[in-house]
């Protein structure tokens, strides 16, 4: 099928052209006609398939003919997150240049001076997360009125994020004869509840098993402790050849830490939380975009659903405490039909959320073992294991990765050099096991494999 069989006119037609996209993905393919046909839409799909453009490009065919009035959007998208929300409307930006729409972005963070003079101009599309969306409503700048078209995207992970009483609110603005189409990767009873609540018969596509992993990401377990965690991070981030990762842990203070470790350790790495002020998230997405900072070490929230072509590596150093958030996570490669690769650190401690996650993947992770590879020093070792080894030891191996994640005219900066702490004894006991240990470098914890 080609994307002239789907409805969409000469404009958009030429703007895909332009940026090389030859065929539909089964998200667009399916969800595209029916959106169209201004049918009220499940999409139930992940992040990576196409999502985005299976709601853009139908929009602005739809929003192409009538104009909006100051203060009245016609269509709004909501986002959970404002990296999402800045996505879409790059995506916006991307398909709509051969349309005059005028688009506003909404989100917290950021001042609201700019945005509220294009919604005075009057807005096509909005575009914005819950809690900003419901603020400057509450404040009489906007109306909802005219709102014709209602996106949903990501809906479990508003659920996640307690959105959904905000967003409840906001439909209760729109009016009844709206169009609405709703995306998540996932469909727990609550989001079930809010599309029987909100939707008018709608149409379900859905492109693959909910909460699978693409076929595109080759993802892997591997044994550590939490005084090796960091170790084991680095040799892995050496002997792959990674090109550009988002590195994962479970919380803030921790991505932090990993982060400035990282770069203490030689490697081109920057954090991006939820904590982080607008202008330096915005900054810091941008330059691990331009390619600019290889390892973006990050949290949950910050990182969901972002989409970065071409990353080639994720690394989980947490195991995530919701399953689900494992699909995302590793999600962030193998995009768009390229292959991507994803490591995932897992101690002792992460039993049973390693367990959760086989369970809703319905199949096996190959896992590295510490055992199974301090074997193969003893030469009795798995095959997997002494592919490892050989794989790691050796000073060319330890070299040359390692140059190829130094960031652009970062070479081993003086912060390298640096004294690490003095290493203290029993610091593991009192370990977090999610948490960095910032004393947890000894060699001689590490798996044979390994060692140096
Ligand atoms: P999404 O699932 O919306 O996050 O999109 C994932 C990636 O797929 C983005 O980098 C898009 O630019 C890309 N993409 C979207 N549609 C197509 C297509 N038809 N062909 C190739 N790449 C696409």
């Amino acid at each position: 099928m080609n994307f002239s069989d789907l409805g969409l006119g000469d404009e958009l037609l030429k703007a895909i052209e332009d940026i090389g996209y030859t065929t539909p993905t089964p998200i667009q393919e399916k969800a595209i006609p029916i959106v169209l046909m201004a049918r009220d839409l499940i999409g139930l799909a992940q992040t990576g398939t196409g999502k985005t453009a299976s709601f853009t490009l139908p929009m602005i065919e739809m929003l192409s003919s009538g104009r909006a009035r100051s203060r009245m959007p016609r269509s709004l998208v909501l986002a959970p997150t404002r990296e999402l929300a800045a996505q879409v409307g790059e995506n916006f930006d991307l398909y709509g240049k051969y349309h005059k729409l005028n688009k506003a972005l909404l989100v917290g963070g950021e001042s609201m001076g700019d945005q509220i003079k294009i919604l005075e101009k009057g807005a096509d599309v909005l575009i914005a997360t819950p809690g900003r969306l419901l603020d400057l409503f509450e404040r009489g700048q906007i109306l909802l009125s005219d709102i014709k078209i209602l996106v949903i995207d990501e809906a479990d992970r508003m659920l996640d994020m307690g959105f959904i009483p905000d967003i409840e609110k906001i439909i209760s603005l729109i009016p009844i004869t709206r169009q609405t189409l709703l995306f998540s990767a996932t469909m727990p009873d609550e989001i079930k509840g809010l599309s029987e609540k909100f939707l008018s018969n709608p149409k379900m596509v859905s492109v693959a098993p909910p909460a699978s992993p693409a076929k595109t990401v080759d993802h892997r377990m591997i044994e550590a402790t939490p005084r090796t965690k960091k170790t084991v991070l680095k040799k892995l981030i050496d002997r792959e050849e990674v090109k550009n990762a988002f590195v994962f842990c479970n919380r803030k203070k921790d991505v932090d830490m990993l982060g400035k470790w990282l770069r203490e350790k030689g490697f081109s790495a920057e954090p991006l939380h939820g904590d982080m002020v607008q202008s330096k998230r915005t900054e810091t997405l941008q330059a691990f975009k331009d390619g600019k900072i290889v390892l973006l070490v990050c949290s949950d929230v910050a990182a969901r659903g972002l989409d970065v072509s071409g990353v080639s590596h994720v690394f989980n150093f947490d195991v995530p405490f919701n399953a689900e958030d494992y699909v995302h996570r590793i999600g962030r490669t193998g995009r768009a039909g390229q292959s991507g690769k994803a490591w995932s650190l897992i101690t002792e401690s992460d039993e049973k959320f390693v367990a959760a996650i086989r369970k809703l993947i319905g199949d096996e992770i190959p896992t590295e073992k510490v055992e199974a590879a301090s074997k193969s020093a003893s030469k009795s070792d798995s095959k997997s294991a002494s592919k490892t080894s050989t794989k790691t030891t050796g000073e060319q191996t330890e070299k040359k990765p390692r140059a190829r994640v130094l960031g652009p005219g970062k070479s081993s900066s003086p912060k390298a050099a640096q004294p690490r702490p003095a290493p203290q004894r029993n610091s593991s006991r009192n370990a977090d096991n999610d948490s960095v240990d910032e004393n947890a470098f000894d060699e001689n914890n590490l798996p044979a494999f390994l060692r140096k």
